[in-house]
Protein backbone atom coordinates (compact mmCIF):
# COMPACT_ATOMS: atom_id res chain seq x y z
CA UNK A 1 0.00 0.00 0.00
CA UNK A 2 1.71 3.50 -0.84
CA UNK A 3 1.31 5.54 2.40
CA UNK A 4 2.03 8.45 -0.10
CA UNK A 5 -1.95 8.61 -1.69
CA UNK A 6 -2.20 12.10 0.22
CA UNK A 7 1.31 13.61 -0.26
CA UNK A 8 2.36 15.65 -3.40
CA UNK A 9 5.36 14.98 -4.46
CA UNK A 10 5.28 17.92 -6.87
CA UNK A 11 5.32 21.18 -5.15
CA UNK A 12 6.14 24.26 -6.74
CA UNK A 13 9.28 23.44 -8.12
CA UNK A 14 10.14 20.86 -10.47
CA UNK A 15 12.09 18.78 -7.79
CA UNK A 16 9.99 15.76 -6.32
CA UNK A 17 9.68 16.12 -2.53
CA UNK A 18 11.21 13.69 -0.83
CA UNK A 19 13.25 14.45 2.62
CA UNK A 20 9.98 14.17 4.74
CA UNK A 21 7.15 15.37 2.30
CA UNK A 22 4.37 15.43 4.26
CA UNK A 23 6.18 17.73 7.18
CA UNK A 24 6.55 20.11 4.24
CA UNK A 25 2.95 20.08 3.14
CA UNK A 26 1.72 20.32 6.59
CA UNK A 27 4.37 23.31 7.24
CA UNK A 28 3.10 25.31 4.24
CA UNK A 29 -0.75 24.60 5.38
CA UNK A 30 0.02 26.92 8.17
CA UNK A 31 2.59 29.30 5.78
CA UNK A 32 5.57 27.98 7.84
CA UNK A 33 7.33 26.25 5.10
CA UNK A 34 9.79 29.13 4.25
CA UNK A 35 13.66 28.63 3.32
CA UNK A 36 15.92 30.51 5.52
CA UNK A 37 19.21 31.82 3.74
CA UNK A 38 21.35 33.17 6.58
CA UNK A 39 21.53 34.03 10.20
CA UNK A 40 23.41 35.87 12.74
CA UNK A 41 22.47 36.87 16.23
CA UNK A 42 19.07 36.78 17.21
CA UNK A 43 17.17 36.75 13.04
CA UNK A 44 17.39 34.44 10.11
CA UNK A 45 17.07 35.86 7.30
CA UNK A 46 14.19 34.85 4.28
CA UNK A 47 14.11 36.07 0.47
CA UNK A 48 10.61 37.89 -0.65
CA UNK A 49 9.75 38.44 -4.06
CA UNK A 50 12.42 40.72 -5.22
CA UNK A 51 15.31 38.59 -3.92
CA UNK A 52 15.97 41.08 -1.16
CA UNK A 53 16.71 39.61 2.23
CA UNK A 54 13.81 39.68 5.03
CA UNK A 55 15.15 39.61 8.61
CA UNK A 56 12.57 37.18 10.55
CA UNK A 57 12.91 37.47 14.84
CA UNK A 58 14.04 34.60 16.05
CA UNK A 59 11.75 33.33 19.07
CA UNK A 60 12.19 29.29 18.48
CA UNK A 61 15.93 29.41 18.46
CA UNK A 62 16.59 26.74 16.67
CA UNK A 63 14.49 24.64 19.37
CA UNK A 64 16.75 25.85 22.22
CA UNK A 65 20.06 25.18 20.16
CA UNK A 66 20.99 28.94 19.54
CA UNK A 67 21.27 30.46 23.24
CA UNK A 68 24.09 32.25 21.93
CA UNK A 69 22.86 33.14 18.49
CA UNK A 70 23.35 32.36 15.30
CA UNK A 71 26.59 32.10 13.93
CA UNK A 72 28.38 33.56 16.71
CA UNK A 73 31.64 35.09 15.88
CA UNK A 74 33.76 33.55 18.56
CA UNK A 75 32.15 30.07 17.83
CA UNK A 76 32.58 30.79 14.19
CA UNK A 77 36.22 32.12 14.98
CA UNK A 78 36.99 28.42 16.65
CA UNK A 79 35.41 26.19 13.66
CA UNK A 80 37.43 27.92 11.41
CA UNK A 81 40.61 27.91 12.76
CA UNK A 82 39.93 24.22 13.66
CA UNK A 83 39.30 23.22 10.10
CA UNK A 84 42.33 25.66 9.01
CA UNK A 85 44.53 23.78 11.65
CA UNK A 86 43.65 20.29 9.87
CA UNK A 87 42.68 19.20 13.43
CA UNK A 88 41.63 15.53 13.19
CA UNK A 89 38.20 15.63 13.84
CA UNK A 90 37.45 11.69 14.49
CA UNK A 91 39.95 9.82 15.81
CA UNK A 92 38.42 7.15 18.33
CA UNK A 93 40.00 4.78 20.43
CA UNK A 94 43.13 7.51 21.34
CA UNK A 95 43.10 10.15 23.83
CA UNK A 96 40.90 12.93 23.65
CA UNK A 97 42.18 15.67 26.25
CA UNK A 98 39.71 18.15 24.73
CA UNK A 99 37.07 16.03 26.07
CA UNK A 100 38.43 15.34 29.38
CA UNK A 101 39.18 19.21 29.59
CA UNK A 102 35.52 19.75 28.92
CA UNK A 103 34.14 16.98 31.03
CA UNK A 104 36.59 19.07 33.80
CA UNK A 105 35.18 22.34 33.25
CA UNK A 106 31.49 21.00 33.05
CA UNK A 107 32.23 19.71 36.76
CA UNK A 108 33.78 23.02 36.95
CA UNK A 109 31.00 25.02 36.95
CA UNK A 110 28.19 22.10 38.55
CA UNK A 111 30.25 21.98 41.81
CA UNK A 112 29.44 25.40 41.81
CA UNK A 113 26.38 25.39 41.55
CA UNK A 114 25.13 21.99 43.24
CA UNK A 115 27.94 23.20 46.19
CA UNK A 116 29.40 19.79 45.92
CA UNK A 117 32.70 18.60 45.04
CA UNK A 118 31.74 14.81 43.60
CA UNK A 119 33.13 14.20 40.65
CA UNK A 120 30.40 13.37 37.78
CA UNK A 121 32.15 11.67 34.60
CA UNK A 122 31.00 12.69 31.12
CA UNK A 123 29.85 10.15 28.53
CA UNK A 124 29.52 12.44 25.07
CA UNK A 125 26.65 11.68 22.84
CA UNK A 126 25.39 13.44 19.31
CA UNK A 127 21.45 14.68 19.97
CA UNK A 128 19.63 15.11 23.44
CA UNK A 129 17.64 11.74 22.86
CA UNK A 130 20.98 10.00 22.53
CA UNK A 131 22.01 11.72 25.66
CA UNK A 132 19.20 10.12 27.41
CA UNK A 133 19.73 6.98 25.79
CA UNK A 134 23.03 6.93 27.70
CA UNK A 135 21.53 7.84 30.92
CA UNK A 136 18.66 5.00 30.60
CA UNK A 137 21.02 2.30 29.52
CA UNK A 138 23.43 3.40 32.07
CA UNK A 139 20.87 3.20 35.04
CA UNK A 140 20.00 -0.25 33.84
CA UNK A 141 23.50 -1.42 33.81
CA UNK A 142 23.74 -0.23 37.00
CA UNK A 143 20.25 -2.10 37.98
CA UNK A 144 21.37 -5.50 36.51
CA UNK A 145 24.64 -5.50 38.18
CA UNK A 146 22.34 -4.74 41.51
CA UNK A 147 20.34 -7.37 40.84
CA UNK A 148 23.41 -9.66 40.03
CA UNK A 149 24.20 -9.16 43.60
CA UNK A 150 21.46 -9.13 44.95
CA UNK A 151 20.70 -12.51 43.05
CA UNK A 152 23.81 -14.25 44.45
CA UNK A 153 23.48 -13.04 47.91
CA UNK A 154 20.12 -15.01 47.79
CA UNK A 155 21.65 -18.10 46.73
CA UNK A 156 23.86 -18.53 49.01
CA UNK A 157 21.49 -17.38 52.08
CA UNK A 158 19.43 -20.35 50.43
CA UNK A 159 22.61 -22.67 50.63
CA UNK A 160 23.34 -21.76 54.18
CA UNK A 161 19.69 -22.52 55.09
CA UNK A 162 20.09 -26.30 53.10
CA UNK A 163 23.07 -26.97 54.66
CA UNK A 164 21.55 -26.39 57.78
CA UNK A 165 18.53 -28.23 57.28
CA UNK A 166 21.04 -30.82 56.06
CA UNK A 167 23.09 -31.48 58.82
CA UNK A 168 19.94 -30.91 61.55
CA UNK A 169 20.93 -27.38 62.96
CA UNK A 170 17.66 -25.87 61.92
CA UNK A 171 13.81 -26.89 60.42
CA UNK A 172 11.67 -24.94 58.11
CA UNK A 173 9.07 -23.15 60.47
CA UNK A 174 5.77 -24.22 59.44
CA UNK A 175 4.73 -20.37 58.83
CA UNK A 176 7.32 -20.29 55.88
CA UNK A 177 5.12 -22.69 53.56
CA UNK A 178 2.39 -21.03 54.31
CA UNK A 179 3.44 -17.49 53.59
CA UNK A 180 4.73 -18.98 49.95
CA UNK A 181 1.09 -20.27 49.37
CA UNK A 182 2.58 -24.27 49.10
CA UNK A 183 1.76 -27.20 51.36
CA UNK A 184 3.72 -27.80 54.46
CA UNK A 185 6.22 -30.76 55.10
CA UNK A 186 8.01 -32.21 52.54
CA UNK A 187 11.49 -30.83 53.69
CA UNK A 188 13.22 -28.13 52.33
CA UNK A 189 13.51 -28.65 48.55
CA UNK A 190 9.68 -27.61 48.21
CA UNK A 191 10.27 -24.64 49.89
CA UNK A 192 13.81 -23.71 47.82
CA UNK A 193 11.79 -24.24 44.51
CA UNK A 194 9.11 -22.36 45.11
CA UNK A 195 11.31 -19.53 46.67
CA UNK A 196 13.46 -19.95 43.43
CA UNK A 197 10.27 -19.69 40.96
CA UNK A 198 8.89 -16.58 42.68
CA UNK A 199 12.33 -14.74 42.57
CA UNK A 200 13.40 -15.82 39.13
CA UNK A 201 10.26 -14.53 37.62
CA UNK A 202 10.42 -10.75 39.78
CA UNK A 203 13.89 -10.47 39.08
CA UNK A 204 13.34 -11.01 35.63
CA UNK A 205 10.59 -8.44 34.65
CA UNK A 206 11.97 -5.12 32.51
CA UNK A 207 12.52 -2.16 34.53
CA UNK A 208 10.39 0.47 35.21
CA UNK A 209 10.82 4.21 35.06
CA UNK A 210 9.03 7.12 36.20
CA UNK A 211 8.69 9.78 34.80
CA UNK A 212 6.26 13.37 34.49
CA UNK A 213 2.89 13.78 33.03
CA UNK A 214 3.75 16.41 30.19
CA UNK A 215 7.14 15.51 30.07
CA UNK A 216 9.43 15.09 27.26
CA UNK A 217 12.62 13.23 26.85
CA UNK A 218 13.40 12.63 23.00
CA UNK A 219 11.34 10.36 20.26
CA UNK A 220 14.31 7.09 19.96
CA UNK A 221 13.05 4.10 21.34
CA UNK A 222 13.83 3.99 24.57
CA UNK A 223 13.14 7.92 25.43
CA UNK A 224 10.06 7.87 23.40
CA UNK A 225 8.53 5.42 26.24
CA UNK A 226 9.79 8.33 28.81
CA UNK A 227 7.92 11.22 26.48
CA UNK A 228 4.38 11.45 27.90
CA UNK A 229 3.02 12.41 24.69
CA UNK A 230 0.52 9.29 23.55
CA UNK A 231 0.91 10.06 19.70
CA UNK A 232 4.39 9.88 20.16
CA UNK A 233 5.14 6.90 22.46
CA UNK A 234 1.94 4.48 21.82
CA UNK A 235 3.02 3.33 18.00
CA UNK A 236 6.18 1.74 19.73
CA UNK A 237 5.52 0.92 23.39
CA UNK A 238 6.61 -2.87 22.63
CA UNK A 239 10.36 -1.93 21.57
CA UNK A 240 11.46 -0.90 25.06
CA UNK A 241 11.05 -0.76 29.00
CA UNK A 242 7.56 1.11 29.93
CA UNK A 243 7.26 4.35 32.47
CA UNK A 244 4.92 5.66 34.88
CA UNK A 245 3.51 9.40 34.64
CA UNK A 246 3.47 11.36 38.01
CA UNK A 247 1.08 13.67 37.58
CA UNK A 248 3.30 17.60 37.87
CA UNK A 249 2.21 18.96 41.31
CA UNK A 250 0.98 15.79 43.38
CA UNK A 251 3.36 14.70 45.82
CA UNK A 252 1.12 11.60 47.05
CA UNK A 253 1.09 10.40 43.42
CA UNK A 254 4.52 9.41 44.22
CA UNK A 255 3.50 6.98 47.65
CA UNK A 256 0.30 5.53 45.31
CA UNK A 257 2.90 4.35 42.33
CA UNK A 258 5.27 3.11 44.66
CA UNK A 259 2.33 1.12 46.54
CA UNK A 260 1.77 -0.10 43.00
CA UNK A 261 4.77 -0.87 41.50
CA UNK A 262 7.29 -2.21 44.31
CA UNK A 263 8.46 -5.31 43.82
CA UNK A 264 9.34 -8.06 46.16
CA UNK A 265 12.17 -11.09 46.33
CA UNK A 266 11.96 -14.25 48.97
CA UNK A 267 14.73 -14.16 51.07
CA UNK A 268 15.62 -16.97 53.41
CA UNK A 269 17.28 -16.75 57.10
CA UNK A 270 18.18 -19.09 59.89
CA UNK A 271 17.92 -18.40 63.53
CA UNK A 272 17.30 -20.23 66.53
CA UNK A 273 17.13 -23.44 64.68
CA UNK A 274 14.58 -21.97 62.40
CA UNK A 275 14.37 -21.50 58.84
CA UNK A 276 12.16 -18.14 58.10
CA UNK A 277 10.92 -16.91 54.77
CA UNK A 278 10.53 -12.96 54.13
CA UNK A 279 10.30 -10.57 51.63
CA UNK A 280 12.51 -7.94 50.63
CA UNK A 281 12.44 -5.43 48.08
CA UNK A 282 14.71 -5.19 45.19
CA UNK A 283 15.51 -2.26 42.65
CA UNK A 284 12.30 -2.51 40.11
CA UNK A 285 12.70 1.05 39.61
CA UNK A 286 15.65 1.54 37.00
CA UNK A 287 15.35 5.71 36.94
CA UNK A 288 13.04 8.53 37.35
CA UNK A 289 13.58 11.35 34.97
CA UNK A 290 12.40 15.09 35.39
CA UNK A 291 12.97 18.20 33.48
CA UNK A 292 13.58 21.28 35.74
CA UNK A 293 11.20 23.42 33.53
CA UNK A 294 9.33 21.06 31.08
CA UNK A 295 9.90 22.42 27.47
CA UNK A 296 7.45 20.12 25.03
CA UNK A 297 5.19 20.30 27.51
CA UNK A 298 4.15 23.59 27.31
CA UNK A 299 6.68 25.27 29.59
CA UNK A 300 5.82 24.50 33.16
CA UNK A 301 8.18 25.07 35.90
CA UNK A 302 8.80 22.40 38.12
CA UNK A 303 7.91 24.12 41.88
CA UNK A 304 10.80 23.90 44.51
CA UNK A 305 8.28 21.84 46.89
CA UNK A 306 7.60 19.61 44.57
CA UNK A 307 11.33 19.26 43.55
CA UNK A 308 12.34 18.28 46.89
CA UNK A 309 9.58 15.86 47.67
CA UNK A 310 10.62 14.31 44.07
CA UNK A 311 14.50 14.20 45.37
CA UNK A 312 13.33 12.94 48.93
CA UNK A 313 11.18 9.62 47.11
CA UNK A 314 14.13 9.13 45.20
CA UNK A 315 16.22 8.72 47.97
CA UNK A 316 14.07 6.48 50.20
CA UNK A 317 13.13 4.41 47.19
CA UNK A 318 17.07 4.36 45.97
CA UNK A 319 15.75 5.02 42.12
CA UNK A 320 18.68 6.94 40.57
CA UNK A 321 17.14 10.85 39.60
CA UNK A 322 17.89 11.76 35.65
CA UNK A 323 17.39 15.59 35.37
CA UNK A 324 16.91 15.98 31.65
CA UNK A 325 18.59 19.71 31.35
CA UNK A 326 18.28 19.40 27.79
CA UNK A 327 16.11 22.44 27.10
CA UNK A 328 16.30 24.15 30.13
CA UNK A 329 20.07 23.93 30.88
CA UNK A 330 23.00 25.70 29.66
CA UNK A 331 22.50 29.17 31.11
CA UNK A 332 19.29 29.63 29.19
CA UNK A 333 17.91 30.65 33.09
CA UNK A 334 20.90 32.60 34.72
CA UNK A 335 22.63 29.07 35.68
CA UNK A 336 24.17 26.08 33.77
CA UNK A 337 21.72 24.01 35.40
CA UNK A 338 18.28 25.24 35.94
CA UNK A 339 17.69 23.00 38.23
CA UNK A 340 20.08 23.82 40.44
CA UNK A 341 18.07 26.79 41.61
CA UNK A 342 15.45 24.09 42.68
CA UNK A 343 17.68 22.87 44.99
CA UNK A 344 17.86 19.81 43.03
CA UNK A 345 20.57 17.13 42.85
CA UNK A 346 20.80 14.89 40.42
CA UNK A 347 22.65 10.88 40.01
CA UNK A 348 22.63 11.82 36.31
CA UNK A 349 22.43 15.18 33.55
CA UNK A 350 21.53 15.39 30.12
CA UNK A 351 22.45 18.60 28.00
CA UNK A 352 22.23 19.02 25.04
CA UNK A 353 21.46 22.03 22.08
CA UNK A 354 23.55 24.56 23.24
CA UNK A 355 26.36 22.48 24.31
CA UNK A 356 27.12 22.80 20.44
CA UNK A 357 27.39 26.17 20.17
CA UNK A 358 24.57 26.59 16.94
CA UNK A 359 26.84 24.43 14.91
CA UNK A 360 28.00 21.08 16.26
CA UNK A 361 25.77 18.29 17.29
CA UNK A 362 26.54 16.86 20.71
CA UNK A 363 25.33 16.06 23.76
CA UNK A 364 26.45 14.86 27.28
CA UNK A 365 25.47 12.47 29.87
CA UNK A 366 26.82 13.21 33.39
CA UNK A 367 26.41 10.50 36.16
CA UNK A 368 27.43 11.05 39.52
CA UNK A 369 30.71 9.22 40.79
CA UNK A 370 28.53 7.39 43.82
CA UNK A 371 26.68 5.60 40.80
CA UNK A 372 28.97 5.17 38.41
CA UNK A 373 29.81 1.94 36.63
CA UNK A 374 33.25 1.86 34.37
CA UNK A 375 31.70 -1.10 32.41
CA UNK A 376 29.50 0.81 30.46
CA UNK A 377 32.42 2.53 28.89
CA UNK A 378 32.50 -0.56 26.84
CA UNK A 379 29.49 -1.48 26.09
CA UNK A 380 28.12 1.85 24.76
CA UNK A 381 30.04 3.50 22.12
CA UNK A 382 28.96 5.93 19.27
CA UNK A 383 31.17 6.49 16.11
CA UNK A 384 30.65 10.50 16.37
CA UNK A 385 30.61 10.91 19.83
CA UNK A 386 33.17 12.96 21.83
CA UNK A 387 34.85 14.04 18.50
CA UNK A 388 37.46 16.82 18.49
CA UNK A 389 35.33 19.57 16.76
CA UNK A 390 32.39 19.34 19.08
CA UNK A 391 34.58 19.01 22.20
CA UNK A 392 36.44 22.04 21.12
CA UNK A 393 33.03 24.08 20.19
CA UNK A 394 31.47 23.10 23.71
CA UNK A 395 34.37 24.32 25.80
CA UNK A 396 34.14 27.83 23.45
CA UNK A 397 30.37 27.78 24.12
CA UNK A 398 31.04 27.20 28.27
CA UNK A 399 34.37 30.23 27.91
CA UNK A 400 31.62 32.30 26.47
CA UNK A 401 28.91 31.70 29.31
CA UNK A 402 31.35 32.01 31.79
CA UNK A 403 33.13 34.83 30.36
CA UNK A 404 33.31 38.23 32.66
CA UNK A 405 31.76 36.63 36.02
CA UNK A 406 29.18 35.27 34.15
CA UNK A 407 27.84 37.89 32.09
CA UNK A 408 25.62 35.85 29.85
CA UNK A 409 24.00 34.16 32.76
CA UNK A 410 22.98 37.49 33.49
CA UNK A 411 22.24 38.81 30.22
CA UNK A 412 19.85 35.64 29.98
CA UNK A 413 18.07 36.72 33.48
CA UNK A 414 17.36 40.22 32.29
CA UNK A 415 16.17 39.54 28.76
CA UNK A 416 14.34 37.11 30.23
CA UNK A 417 12.61 38.99 32.48
CA UNK A 418 12.21 42.29 29.94
CA UNK A 419 10.58 39.64 27.45
CA UNK A 420 8.58 38.12 30.59
CA UNK A 421 7.57 41.72 31.44
CA UNK A 422 6.19 42.35 27.60
CA UNK A 423 4.31 38.37 27.68
CA UNK A 424 2.98 39.73 30.88
CA UNK A 425 1.69 43.51 29.31
CA UNK A 426 -0.13 41.29 26.52
CA UNK A 427 -2.75 38.59 28.75
CA UNK A 428 -3.35 41.90 30.81
CA UNK A 429 -4.81 43.55 27.78
CA UNK A 430 -6.20 40.26 26.57
CA UNK A 431 -7.26 37.78 29.53
CA UNK A 432 -10.02 36.49 27.47
CA UNK A 433 -7.37 35.18 25.31
CA UNK A 434 -4.12 34.59 27.01
CA UNK A 435 -4.50 32.11 29.81
CA UNK A 436 -0.72 31.93 31.49
CA UNK A 437 2.66 33.66 30.78
CA UNK A 438 4.98 30.76 32.40
CA UNK A 439 8.94 29.74 32.26
CA UNK A 440 11.79 31.20 33.34
CA UNK A 441 15.07 32.83 31.96
CA UNK A 442 14.65 33.24 28.14
CA UNK A 443 12.47 29.85 28.54
CA UNK A 444 8.67 31.55 28.22
CA UNK A 445 5.58 29.99 27.13
CA UNK A 446 2.40 31.70 26.61
CA UNK A 447 -0.76 29.67 26.48
CA UNK A 448 -3.81 30.63 25.17
CA UNK A 449 -7.62 29.37 26.01
CA UNK A 450 -9.21 26.72 24.07
CA UNK A 451 -10.93 27.94 21.33
CA UNK A 452 -12.79 24.94 20.16
CA UNK A 453 -15.88 26.98 21.00
CA UNK A 454 -14.74 30.31 18.94
CA UNK A 455 -17.72 32.01 16.20
CA UNK A 456 -15.25 31.46 14.00
CA UNK A 457 -14.96 27.96 12.13
CA UNK A 458 -11.45 28.64 11.28
CA UNK A 459 -10.51 29.25 14.78
CA UNK A 460 -12.54 26.21 15.56
CA UNK A 461 -10.97 23.69 12.76
CA UNK A 462 -7.50 24.84 13.94
CA UNK A 463 -7.93 24.22 17.53
CA UNK A 464 -10.18 20.95 16.89
CA UNK A 465 -7.50 19.60 14.49
CA UNK A 466 -4.43 20.26 16.32
CA UNK A 467 -2.98 22.84 14.28
CA UNK A 468 -4.22 25.83 16.24
CA UNK A 469 -0.42 26.88 17.63
CA UNK A 470 0.74 26.28 14.11
CA UNK A 471 -1.31 28.25 12.71
CA UNK A 472 -1.24 31.42 14.93
CA UNK A 473 2.99 30.53 14.28
CA UNK A 474 1.96 31.05 10.89
CA UNK A 475 0.65 34.53 11.07
CA UNK A 476 3.28 35.43 12.92
CA UNK A 477 5.68 34.82 10.60
CA UNK A 478 3.91 36.06 7.53
CA UNK A 479 2.48 39.21 8.84
CA UNK A 480 5.12 40.21 11.22
CA UNK A 481 8.53 38.56 10.54
CA UNK A 482 8.42 36.38 13.75
CA UNK A 483 9.39 32.87 14.36
CA UNK A 484 7.76 31.15 17.10
CA UNK A 485 6.22 27.01 17.31
CA UNK A 486 3.78 26.13 19.80
CA UNK A 487 5.66 23.49 22.42
CA UNK A 488 5.57 19.83 20.46
CA UNK A 489 2.66 18.14 23.15
CA UNK A 490 1.23 21.67 24.32
CA UNK A 491 -0.48 23.01 21.01
CA UNK A 492 -1.86 25.90 22.99
CA UNK A 493 1.02 27.20 24.00
CA UNK A 494 3.69 29.41 21.98
CA UNK A 495 7.63 28.87 22.97
CA UNK A 496 10.15 32.10 23.46
CA UNK A 497 13.70 30.55 23.79
CA UNK A 498 15.73 33.56 21.51
CA UNK A 499 19.18 33.63 22.17
CA UNK A 500 20.91 36.51 24.18
CA UNK A 501 20.82 39.52 21.53
CA UNK A 502 17.18 39.85 21.47
CA UNK A 503 16.91 43.28 21.72
CA UNK A 504 13.99 45.59 22.88
CA UNK A 505 12.96 46.38 19.39
CA UNK A 506 12.40 42.99 18.33
CA UNK A 507 10.94 42.33 21.77
CA UNK A 508 8.23 45.40 20.77
CA UNK A 509 7.63 43.76 16.98
CA UNK A 510 6.96 40.49 19.06
CA UNK A 511 4.27 42.08 21.17
CA UNK A 512 2.72 43.90 18.21
CA UNK A 513 2.35 40.59 16.46
CA UNK A 514 0.81 38.86 19.68
CA UNK A 515 -1.59 41.83 20.14
CA UNK A 516 -2.56 41.35 16.73
CA UNK A 517 -3.03 37.82 17.33
CA UNK A 518 -5.29 37.92 20.21
CA UNK A 519 -7.05 40.70 18.89
CA UNK A 520 -8.05 38.68 15.60
CA UNK A 521 -8.69 35.73 18.31
CA UNK A 522 -10.77 37.97 20.91
CA UNK A 523 -13.28 39.06 17.74
CA UNK A 524 -13.34 35.59 16.39
CA UNK A 525 -12.11 36.73 13.20
CA UNK A 526 -10.27 33.64 12.01
CA UNK A 527 -10.59 34.75 8.06
CA UNK A 528 -7.84 37.50 9.45
CA UNK A 529 -5.36 34.70 10.18
CA UNK A 530 -5.56 33.39 6.85
CA UNK A 531 -3.68 34.48 3.62
CA UNK A 532 -0.74 32.53 1.18
CA UNK A 533 1.60 30.41 2.53
CA UNK A 534 5.07 32.53 1.92
CA UNK A 535 6.83 30.53 -0.31
N1 LIG B 1 14.88 16.20 26.35
C1 LIG B 1 14.36 17.43 26.33
C2 LIG B 1 14.01 18.08 27.63
C3 LIG B 1 14.14 18.11 25.13
O1 LIG B 1 13.61 19.31 25.13
C4 LIG B 1 14.51 17.47 23.93
C5 LIG B 1 14.29 18.13 22.57
N2 LIG B 1 13.27 19.04 22.48
C6 LIG B 1 15.06 16.18 23.99
C7 LIG B 1 15.24 15.58 25.21
C8 LIG B 1 15.49 15.46 22.75
O2 LIG B 1 16.57 16.09 22.14
P1 LIG B 1 16.91 15.80 20.60
O3 LIG B 1 15.81 16.40 19.79
O4 LIG B 1 18.24 16.48 20.37
O5 LIG B 1 17.00 14.33 20.45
Amino acid sequence: MDHTDSVSLEPESAEPELAEPYLREVLGTAGLAVEYVRAENNTLFRLGEDGAEIPVVDYAGGYGSVLLGHNHPAIIGRATELLAAGTPVHAQFSRHPYANRLAAELNRIIHRELRTDEAYFAIFANTGAEAVEAAVKHAELDRVMRLAALREELATRLERAREAVADGTAVVAAGAYTRLGITSGGGFDPLAAELTRRNTEQLSRPPLFLSLEGGFHGKLAASVQLTHNEAYRAPFKSLAAQARFVPRERPEALKEIYAEERRVVWDVSVSDGRVEVAEREFPAFCAFLVEPIQGEGGIHVLSAEFAAEIQRFCETIDCPLVIDEIQSGMGRTGTLLASSRLGLRGDYYTLAKTLGGGIAKTSVMLVRRARYRKEFEIVHSSTFAKDSFSCHIALKVLELLEADGGAAYRRAVERGEALRAALTSVREDFPEVVKEIRGKGLMLGMEFHDQSGSSSPILRDAAGGGLFGYVLAGHLLRRHNIRTFPTASALNTLRFEPSLQVSDAQIAQLVDGLRDICGILRDHAGERLTGAPVR
